[in-house]
């Protein structure tokens, strides 16, 4: 009997599209790119994860072909029944390289893998502190493990307690989540969060949770799909960033975003634990293996990573260009060194529908952004979060900063 569903769905989304709550989602005709077609139009795209313009890459391209020739379409099965291929393990091992770490373990995608890492390792007897930023995967795979939970205020170490300005709730500092469990008496803590958070742009102070992960013997779980193949100055991610190549003991992340962004992610740190997973793991368990195809152009990733810097080079040279131009211009950014850099409305009134309106024109002008407002993000804190590219040129890039200052001027805000 749908009648009773179908009717509350049906209020429950026209009460979206009151709230301006509706996702509409706007359709793309082209490969995803610097430029792309959108309703029969070229714009520059501003907002994809495509960090290292590596989406629609011939060498990629040509490695998948080469992979879905050579090894298949698809395996038809999970990893341990028969989904396993050399080239599966060619890529764990490239990665674990890369990222530094023991063994890597391939998911579908770093939703699963962090679906994945928590439930096999720790129970109720075990702690895991999460920042209160931490991604929508994290949370959930926190969810499915029956540990203890501590959640620390957003990037905050402190030993102290205090008031969340958002939401009015009591917060703790790191360090007082870990004398917390400490006194809790639990057998394993484990600290979680993101490597770089994606709404603010802003980086986990990894140093400084490694220290206290040695000080109150937890061990760190980094999520670093924001960072992977450009963070820190050979693109190895946050930990390398912050100097703790090493020191990590689990980084999740994934190859939907800079390293290619098609799909498929990992699980990667010391070997016993990805061994474990390996036997343990649900979403790995009891979930296809990755395609041939994306695991033939990942390994392409890697080695055109590994050979050079030039991409991280070029993305950080458009990301410093661009934060640059766009605070002399007069605008409000969250300031910082990540290529994600949201411009912020808070300060001007009636700010949802300016960024909205903003956001609008600046498709006119041929620039694909997109305005964030609650309750994506907290209520006054509406944006414009723009995303660079090693795919940009700079001349994509001085075309969307003179765009950026016309919108500007035309809506009274510059
Ligand atoms: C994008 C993202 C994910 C999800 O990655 P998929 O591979 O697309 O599932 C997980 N964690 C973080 C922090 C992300 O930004």
């Amino acid at each position: 009997m749908y009648g009773t569903l179908k009717q509350f769905l049906v209020n429950e989304i026209s009460s979206l599209h009151d709230q301006k709550l509706y996702k509409h989602e706007r359709i793309i005709e082209s490969p995803q790119g610097a430029e792309i077609s959108v309703n029969g139009k070229k714009v520059l795209n501003f907002c994809a994860n495509n960090y290292l313009g590596l989406s629609s890459h011939p060498d990629l391209i040509k490695a998948a072909h080469n992979q879905i020739d050579s090894r298949g379409y698809g395996l038809s099965s999970v990893r341990f029944i028969c989904g396993t291929q050399d080239i599966h393990k060619e890529l764990e091992s490239k990665v674990s390289e890369f990222l530094g770490t023991e063994d890597t373990i391939l998911f579908s995608s770093c939703f699963d893998a962090n679906g994945a890492v928590f439930e096999p390792l720790l129970n109720e007897q075990d702690a895991i502190i999460t920042d209160a930023l931490n991604h929508a995967s994290i949370i959930d795979g926190i969810r499915l493990c029956k540990a203890q939970r501590w959640i620390y205020s957003h990037n905050n170490m402190s030993d102290e307690i205090g008031e969340d300005q958002a939401t009015g709730k009591e917060l703790k500092g790191l360090e007082r989540c870990l004398k917390e469990a400490d006194s809790a008496g639990c057998r394993f803590k484990m600290i979680a969060t993101d490597g770089c958070f994606s709404m603010d742009g802003d980086i986990a102070r990894l140093n400084e949770i490694v220290e206290l992960a040695e000080k109150y013997k937890a061990i760190v779980m980094v999520d670093d799909s924001h960072s992977t193949g450009f963070m820190g100055k050979t693109g190895r991610g946050t930990h390398e960033h912050h100097n703790v190549m090493g020191k990590v003991d689990i980084i999740t992340t994934t190859f939907g975003k800079a390293l290619g962004g098609a799909s498929g992610g990992c699980i990667s740190g010391h070997k016993e634990i990805v061994e474990w997973l390996r036997n343990k793991g649900r979403p790995y368990l009891f979930s296809n293996t990755v395609p041939p195809s994306t695991v033939g152009a990942t390994l392409k990733v890697m080695d055109i990573l590994m050979a050079s810097t030039e991409l991280r080079d070029k993305l950080e040279e458009n990301t410093k260009k661009f934060r640059n131009a766009i605070t002399e211009a007069g605008f409000d950014i969250i300031p910082g060194v990540h290529p994600i850099v949201p411009i912020m409305f808070g300060k001007y009134p009636n700010c949802s529908q300016l960024a909205v309106d903003f956001s609008n024109k600046m498709l006119d002008e041929g620039i694909y952004v997109v305005a964030f407002s609650f309750p994506v993000v907290p209520k006054g804190k509406d944006r414009i979060r723009v995303q660079l590219s090693a795919g940009h040129s700079p001349e994509q890039v001085d075309t969307a900063i003179a765009a950026f200052i016309k919108v500007g001027k035309e809506l009274g805000m510059l």
